[in-house]
This record gives structure tokens, sequence and C-alpha cells, in this order.
């Protein structure tokens, strides 16, 4: 099922550029690129929260989430990978994935969730990035 007013349904664009469709979910790098390599996992599905998957697809997109995280560590050789799911304003399951580095910020605390205009990613960068990580999934 899909809802036309949801961005994980249509397309999270707006915020993302896409870097792979996994078995139930998609994988978005987001544009703000604060941690380098930082994504977004959506479930294909509009679900809002994970309970109502089915069990297949609960599992599926568990492998999806190890294997995109592990590309990540792959790719960019973080110190750490946190997950994160909130979903308050955009009720369809996704997870961020943010690869967090020990000499980098936010070390040891809570990753920083919103939008900082001077941390977007020019398209070269983000480019470069989506190959990097398709690489290694
Ligand atoms: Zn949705």
């Amino acid at each position: 099922m899909k809802d036309a007013n949801c961005r994980y349904c249509t397309s999270a664009e707006d915020i993302a550029v896409k870097v792979a469709e996994l078995d139930v979910s998609n994988l978005w790098l987001t544009k703000d690129q604060a941690y380098r390599g930082r994504c977004i996992l959506s479930l294909k599905d509009h679900k809002a929260e994970l309970f109502q998957l089915e069990p297949g697809e609960l599992e599926a997109f568990s492998r999806d989430m190890a294997r995109a995280a592990k590309a990540l560590y792959e790719a960019f050789s973080p110190g750490k990978i946190n997950y994160a799911a909130f979903g308050d304003t955009y009720p369809h399951v996704h997870f961020h994935l943010v690869p967090k580095y020990q000499d980098g910020k936010s070390w040891g605390s809570q990753f920083e969730l919103s939008l900082s205009g001077d941390k977007l990613a020019s398209p070269e960068e983000l480019a470069g990035r989506v190959k990097e990580i398709q690489k290694h999934l």
C-alpha cells in the first residue's frame, strides 16, 4: 500500500538521493552529509510501525538494514554506525543510518538530526558517495 502524501511512498528526493532498491526497502543518501555517508533506509510499503510488518517482511527489512550498514562500514570506515527511528512527522517505517567517527561530530552522543544548509553536500560529492556505497552492497 502507498500513501500519495507520504515522502517515503513517493520520493525522498527533496532530502536525499537514491542509492539502491533492496529487497523490501529503499536506501537513500541524505543531502545533509554532516556525517559522511549518512543514509535513510525506508520500507517500500507504507506502514507506520515495525509490528505492522509481516514476519517475513520484518526479517527481510532487518537483512536490508544489516546489508546497508555493512556497505556504509566498508565504504567509509566509521568508528560506529548509529541507528535511529522516529517518524512523528513521517509515519512510514524508516531508519536513519548514521556513520559516526571517533574524531568527528557528536562522537559519544546523539547525532544531530536536522538539516543544516551548510552541511549539504554538492551533487558531485553525493554522486561519489552513492557509487562508493553501491560498490559494497
Ligand atoms: Zn509512506
